[in-house]
């Protein structure tokens, strides 16, 4: 206690005696009499003895209130007296000396740096000039500088730059004088003007002097001489003048040495400095070029390889291979073009965009001979100042966010004449509809009660309801184990069960297939060669309208039960090829050729031991909607460009979800750093690289490989999109995509086959022309595999495998005249490790679960077939027909009216329309999947479809962009256009779905039967969950300054009800990623100018994850097709609940109820995002950075890997403002 007391009354005192003395130099400063310099010195030095003395004090001067720094800074401004001058210097370095960079800051803000360059330059006049001034002017300097980002162009205006330099010079051999210098140099040459200017004066070469090989004396000179240096040379100037006197080998040679008398690794950040500095230099044509003929690549490679054991030397390789990549030569793909291989005739070459540039270029301009880019140092001296780079960064998040308000605010007219959407009339015959010649369940005219069957409240499926589901499924978990013992022993060595699925209610709702057929593999009987055979007998024609009822999910007939018993294959299967292509005349449609000689013992085994019904699969999840033979049909009328003869096992098999779990998979540390050296060895021993083309696309004499171990690849196929591939090692091979049609980028999106492989080795695959900059391949993303073997044991399914996996920017680049005028465009590399478990199976490989357009048309198929036509009012129709002649369907679903009474019919007519679309961008499969959720949803007998049914009717296209998905495309349609940017001005004859969807929309319009949802799904590469964009005016100004034209806006916020309600009801739905605001870049795509131009005001993309949850039921999981359903069903749901909502007194709900719900909508504006631009924050960071930023001539290139010996976890303040900033506005 005494302790206590006393220590605080010294602080008292300590205080008073600090106030008191500033008192007395602020009143000195005042009169500024001369003669009062002896009391000025006095006082001063009382002060620097406290400040000295008492960490107490250092803390008052800076304290929040205390003017302490200004009383000393302005007598530093005015006193003329050295000692004085000395001591205050004397003070001021005390107090920046701890406290962190605070306390400096506070100097900074209190005009501190522009006292202390003017007294440098009055000290600079004194000749010599005063060495101890000089010291402390530097020294304090150097501690503030960082604090103060106008610094260098301070001290470049006041003339400060050449003073410090001088000294340099001058000093040399003064290592008192020579530190502090050095270290404000440093400080100025991160400014690029300042690096230019200083370089002219010779500080490149003075330097040189002072680093020099390894010596344990003056280390700390070294480093600080080194940092400089790094700094100067990222000035092209300066680089060229490294370089023109050879500095590079001796910077190597510095390295080198240091490599090799450093063994105890004590310094290594000096090591780091040479790396930084030969870095620098590597941002240079000639830089690069200097370093690989000093033969940088083997010195950098080879010294690397002996750090790699010591974890503590991890900066030196991340830095070693950096600069390997930068320098590693920029080589072209090795293809004849980038243009996609294959070509269709447009109808019309669009007059503008991409199309038309591709179409323009001379034909000898191309790719590969393109020089363009040779010329990267032109522009060296065109430097520009970098001081206000942080303004850059706060404008740029808000480039893209639409300002203008009248490009907000709805338009008025219809777009086109009524006259015109006449034509679309007929797609709505539930309009006109009469029903009288309909077998409509009551016959009988009932007196009208509005939504008689929904009577009391409606089902909305609950938390309660799941849990029956789950009680369901844990039965089913346990028929599936005892139904079949090998398949628990092969889930067993699994890693988790899967607690069974929750889809609401497709399975339950009993879409009326047979029970003693529905569990039935529909992948088995397809083997059969009876089967096959029998295809003829399975017409769609042939299918009664009235038995369709009971039509089984999966035709399956008796006989094919027992065709389930082992195989017997142990010669090739030569008789399934020939039967599907005997079966499709005309049109030969063959199965990838599946052979099953060599099967392994074990699997025999397994086999022979699952005879007949064993093997059939218990699960409730083979779904009814699949049927192979109904796909061999839907194949015979789908038309693709490079009319494809084959098709994918998996697409006729189908896939069934696995009943385990699959976790998003953890990085291993330095996964990306291994990889990118075993790329660089590509280089340093050209000797041990194959380069064997194994397939090619645009070679067709190129033939499959004869070699045993070599595998065979494949993707002629419906969505298949492999260009080539070339055998880079053994086990190693280089996959290029094609390019969508019509253009010469956009790959992403990949699926192929894979035969001929052995068991028990790790093949390496690298598909070497990805785009996009990132991908969540980095964040714990498994590419798909779906083994043929597999699916004869009963298990066909899609599951995420691959190891090693990781995604980097290669050495692979466009010229930039093929990448439309941005310059040096790199390609990236998705590499992943795969071990197969089978000898000779036929394996595929997918960006995402497949799900072509014959897959569609089958579902589609299943469904008209199965539906209870008395209860389901279901149409399909043709939208039109794509550029390649297929159709786009487009599906009608609601209830039949209860009676063909007027009100029924009334009712019937007048319920609210929802507009759904989706897979316009052919690479996002997961939207088809989800759409799939959705239809089977509304398809089933689930009461609360039922419900929604009566409650509302909906416009579906599916498949917005059939034609790209069919060819494998990426992004585009064959027109090479993203069809998502094509709805303000849709080309009929080059955007006809889109033409004519949006023609529906605006007849709607016209009929004032606007929509009251219109969701168009997509996937997202980038980031997790699913998740919603929406419009609102009010939102997207709030990101803008003009908050004034905002205010007098009215708008109805129900535009958030829907995201809001699947939030709640959704497990992998997930508010916080949901953005609402409106963006430039999007004005053309559905959800902008369906909500601007046609007034819909709930109109939203959703977009599902590729990769998985971070948060919620699913969290930590990659995402699959069940869950994807799932978000299909759980959305109809949504609609359901967003109805009640939508009529509280219909239901006689509680208005407190609704007032808490709609709080809970308000609270959500606090986390929702900005934008929909991607951060790259927003995945955390690894121990080894994502490094996909080695671009070679990039000034503005990210310093992430460099800081990765530094690296502070950014604080929970910085993670928070972001949503804080949102709060304001929203205030
Ligand atoms: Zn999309």
């Amino acid at each position: 206690m005494n302790k206590v007391k006393t220590s605080s009354e010294k602080s008292v005192s300590a205080n008073s005696r600090t106030k008191s003395l500033l008192s007395q130099l602020e009143k000195i400063n005042l009169d500024s009499v001369l003669g009062e310099a002896d009391n000025a010195r006095y006082v001063t030095s009382k002060i620097l003895h406290l400040v000295q003395s008492q960490e107490k004090t250092r803390k008052e001067m800076t304290s929040k209130g205390s003017t302490g720094i200004e009383v000393i800074l302005s007598t530093l401004e005015n006193t003329k007296d050295p000692q004085t001058i000395l001591n205050i210097l004397n003070i001021l370095i005390e107090i920046v000396s701890v406290g962190g960079g605070r306390r400096a800051n506070v100097l900074v803000t209190k005009g501190g740096t522009q006292i202390l360059l003017q007294l440098l330059l009055t000290a600079s006049k004194d000749c010599p000039p005063n060495e101890e001034l000089m010291v402390l002017l530097h020294t304090l300097l150097a501690k503030i500088g960082p604090k103060d980002k106008k610094i260098g162009m301070k001290a470049r205006i006041n003339g400060a730059l050449n003073i410090s330099l001088n000294l340099v010079k001058q000093n040399l051999q003064n290592h008192r004088l020579l530190l502090p210098c050095l270290q404000v140099l440093r400080v100025y040459s991160s400014n690029s003007v300042n690096a230019v200017s200083l370089g002219k004066n010779g500080v490149v070469e003075l330097l040189f002097k002072i680093i020099g090989p390894f010596t344990k004396r003056n280390t700390s000179l070294m480093k600080v001489a080194l940092d400089t240096l790094a700094a100067l040379l990222k000035s092209k100037t300066n680089a060229r003048r490294a370089v023109d006197r050879g500095y590079v080998q001796l910077l190597l040679t510095i390295y080198i040495d240091w490599h090799r008398h450093d063994s105890r690794h004590r310094y290594m950040l000096i090591r780091k400095g040479v790396l930084q500095c030969i870095r620098s230099v590597a941002n240079i044509k000639l830089g690069r070029k200097a370093f690989i003929d000093a033969n940088g690549m083997k010195i950098l490679y080879n010294t690397s390889q002996e750090c790699l054991a010591v974890r503590t030397l991890d900066p030196l390789v991340n830095t070693s291979s950096l600069i390997m990549r930068k320098c590693f030569p920029k080589n072209r793909l090795p293809l004849p073009t980038i243009k996609s291989a294959f070509h269709f005739q447009l109808p019309v070459i669009p007059a503008s965009g991409p199309v038309a540039q591709l179409y323009s270029l001379p034909p000898d301009v191309d790719d590969v001979v393109d020089e363009s880019d040779d010329n990267d140092d032109a522009e060296t001296e065109s430097e520009v100042e970098t001081e206000n780079d942080d303004d850059k960064d706060q404008h740029f998040k808000n480039d893209d966010i639409e300002t203008d308000i009248n490009k907000l605010k709805p338009r008025e007219e219809l777009g086109r004449p009524i006259e015109e959407l006449k034509m679309y009339e007929h797609f709505f015959p539930e309009l006109s509809e009469n029903f009288q010649k309909y077998d409509l369940i009551s016959k009988e005219p009932k007196p009208f009660v509005p939504d008689a069957n929904l009577g009391g409240p409606i089902v909305v499926p609950t938390a309660g309801e799941e849990h029956s589901a789950e009680a369901k499924q844990s039965t089913k978990g346990i028929a599936l184990k005892e139904s079949n013992p090998l398949l628990t022993e092969e889930y067993n060595r699994r890693p988790t069960f899967l607690e069974l699925p929750k889809k609401d209610s497709i399975k339950d709702s009993g879409l009326h297939y047979q029970n003693d057929q529905r569990n039935l593999l529909p992948s088995c009987q397809c083997l059969s060669q009876e089967i096959v055979k029998g295809l003829d007998r399975i017409s769609l024609q042939n299918n009664g309208k009235n038995d369709q009822y009971y039509v089984t999910g999966c035709v399956i007939k008796k006989e094919s039960r027992t065709s389930l018993t082992p195989l017997p294959c142990n010669k090739p299967c030569e008789h399934v090829s020939p039967c599907g292509s005997s079966l499709l005349e005309g049109s030969p449609v063959q199965l990838g050729k599946l052979c099953c000689t060599g099967v392994d013992s074990e699997e025999e085994d397994s086999r022979s031991s699952s005879s007949g019904e064993q093997v059939v699969l218990e699960v409730s999840d083979v779904s009814p909607v699949h049927d192979c033979d109904l796909y061999i049909e839907m194949v015979k009328t789908t038309k693709s460009v490079p009319e494809y003869s084959e098709m994918a096992y998996p697409d006729y098999f189908g896939h069934i979800p696995p009943p385990f779990k699959e976790p998003i998979l953890e990085r291993p540390y330095g996964v990306q750093r291994t990889k990118i050296f075993q790329d660089i060895e590509r280089l340093i021993h050209q000797n041990d690289i194959i380069d064997q083309v194994v397939y090619d696309l645009d070679n067709t004499s190129c033939s499959a490989p004869k070699k045993a171990g070599v595998l065979k690849f494949n993707s002629k196929f419906e969505s298949g999109n492999l260009r080539k591939v070339i055998q880079i090692r053994k086990n190693e091979y280089d996959l290029i995509l094609n390019s969508d049609i019509n253009s010469n980028h956009y790959h992403q999106w990949f699926y192929f086959e894979v035969s001929g492989m052995k068991t028990g080795v790790g093949y390496r695959f690298n598909i070497i022309n990805c785009e996009k900059s990132n991908s969540q391949f980095n964040y714990g993303m498994q590419p798909l595999m779906y083994s043929v073997q597999e699916a004869l044991n009963s298990r066909p399914c899609w599951t995420r495998v691959g190891t090693d996996i990781c995604y980097y920017k290669n050495h692979f680049s466009r010229s930039s005249i093929a990448a439309g005028g941005q310059k040096g465009k790199s390609y990236y590399t998705i590499t992943f490790t795969v071990t197969f478990q089978h000898k000779d199976d036929v394996c595929y490989f997918a960006y995402h679960y497949p799900y072509t357009y014959s897959t569609l048309k089958m579902h589609l198929q299943k469904l008209e077939s199965m539906h209870n036509p008395q209860q389901i009012y279901f149409r399909q129709d043709i939208l039109c027909e794509t550029l390649a002649g297929n159709s786009c369907p487009l599906v009608t679903i609601t209830a039949m009216p209860e009676s063909n009474y007027y009100e029924h019919i009334s009712q019937f007519r007048n319920r609210p329309y929802i507009f759904l679309s989706a897979r316009v961008h052919p690479g996002e499969t997961n939207a088809s999947w989800v759409m799939k959720g959705t239809l089977e949803y509304l398809m089933s007998n689930n009461p609360s479809a039922q419900c929604l049914r009566e409650s509302y009717i909906f416009k579906i296209i599916p498949m917005l962009n059939p034609d790209g998905v069919i060819n494998g495309n990426h992004r585009c349609s064959l027109s090479g256009e993203d069809l998502n940017r094509q709805w303000q001005n849709p080309n009929p004859d080059l955007h006809p779905t889109i033409y004519h969807a949006k023609g529906l929309l605006q007849y709607l319009a016209a009929i004032k039967r606007l929509p009251l949802v219109y969701c168009d799904y997509h996937g997202h590469s980038r980031k997790k969950n699913v998740f919603m964009y929406g419009c609102s005016i009010k939102e997207t100004m709030r990101h803008t300054n003009v908050n004034a034209a905002s205010c007098d806006l009215v708008e109805d916020p129900g535009y958030r009800v829907l995201p809001k309600i699947l939030s709640q009801t959704a497990p992998a739905f997930c508010m916080g990623s949901c953005s609402f605001v409106v963006e430039k870049s999007k004005e053309s795509t559905a959800r902008v100018v369906v909500w601007r131009e046609i007034g819909v005001q709930r109109s939203y993309t959703m977009e599902s994850t590729l990769c998985g949850c971070d948060r919620g039921k699913y969290k930590g999981l990659q995402i699959g097709t069940r869950e994807l359903e799932e978000m299909g069903a759980k959305f109809c749901v949504g609609l359901l609940r967003l109805k009640r909502m939508a009529s509280p007194l219909e239901y006689n709900l509680p208005s407190g109820l609704l007032d808490i719900e709609n709080e809970l909508i308000e609270s959500s504006c606090k986390v929702t995002s900005p934008t929909t631009y991607v951060l790259d924050e927003d995945e955390p960071r690894f121990l080894e950075e994502i490094d996909y930023s080695a671009e070679s001539n990039d000034d503005q290139e990210t310093e992430l890997a460099d800081n990765m010996g530094d690296y502070e976890a950014p604080d929970q303040e910085d993670g928070l403002s972001d949503s804080d900033s949102t709060r304001t506005l929203v205030s």
